[in-house]
């Protein structure tokens, strides 16, 4: 098989670029290791900036997000014991923090995919780079029937994360990563109670630093 670019991985970043090529006339084929249904009901982030925010309608898969998302106008800091609130909206010229959580940005990045006519594979198993420093490099994998396909691509995008076979399979000699490990940890709480506050709130204290968010919306499709 044949395609103009071979994308891995269809989180965000792969299906949005898909979505992105094939506006332009260029072909695509994503594969995913996961099921539809497992990467449409992973949990993730619920936050989406302004950019991603108009990414997303100027490509069409807006729609959902906009009658949906709950629209913040702004963030609360607070420290030395005291709070102070920051009007992005009225900061910015109208700009907002949306809450719409990933999985459904998912499910609307792969209708638009889909109903465009464009193709993605799912649960493919054993993914593999070869050819990368050629004018053809090959992406070959195992279909879920078991198949072996190849895929002979103009380029290949790597959209697959850090623990993915794209990243390891650039030579460590032109290999550059960039990487910031920060000497603390997350823990994440989730408590069922009423909402504290309306938007976010960043807390720093002595003791550490504190992200309050505000349950995501549940959305239907
Ligand atoms: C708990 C949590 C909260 C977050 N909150 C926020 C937030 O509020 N706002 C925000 O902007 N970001 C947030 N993030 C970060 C955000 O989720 C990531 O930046 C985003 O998922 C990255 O997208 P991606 O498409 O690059 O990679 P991923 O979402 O990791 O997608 C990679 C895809 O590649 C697939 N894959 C992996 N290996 C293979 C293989 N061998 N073959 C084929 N496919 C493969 C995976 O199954 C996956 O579907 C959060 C992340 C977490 C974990």
């Amino acid at each position: 098989m044949r395609t103009q670019v071979g994308i891995i991985g269809a989180g965000p970043a792969g299906l949005m670029l898909a979505n992105l090529l094939q506006r332009r006339g260029i072909e695509a084929v994503v594969i995913e290791s996961r099921s539809r249904k497992e990467i449409e009901e992973t949990i993730r982030a619920g936050v989406l900036e302004q950019m991603t925010v108009d990414l997303l309608n100027e490509t069409g898969a807006g729609e959902r997000m906009m009658k949906t998302a709950m629209f913040h106008q702004g963030i609360e800091i607070r420290f030395g014991g005291k709070r102070h609130r920051i009007d992005m909206h009225k900061l910015t010229g109208g700009k907002h923090i949306a809450i719409y959580p990933q999985h459904e940005v998912i499910k609307d990045l792969i209708d638009v995919r889909l109903q465009s006519g464009g193709r993605i594979v799912f649960n493919v198993s054993g993914v593999r780079l070869s050819n990368i420093d050629t004018e053809a490099p090959v992406i070959t994998y195992q279909t879920e029937n078991g198949d072996t396909e190849e895929l002979t691509c103009d380029f290949i995008a790597g959209c697959d994360g850090f623990h993915g076979p794209s990243r390891q399979s650039i030579p460590k000699e032109i290999r550059k990563e960039y990487e910031k490990e920060y000497p603390y940890g997350w823990l994440g709480i989730l408590a069922e109670a009423p909402p504290s506050s309306s938007e976010l709130v960043y807390a720093h204290h002595e003791d550490g630093f504190a992200l309050v968010s505000t349950r995501t919306p549940e959305i239907q499709r």
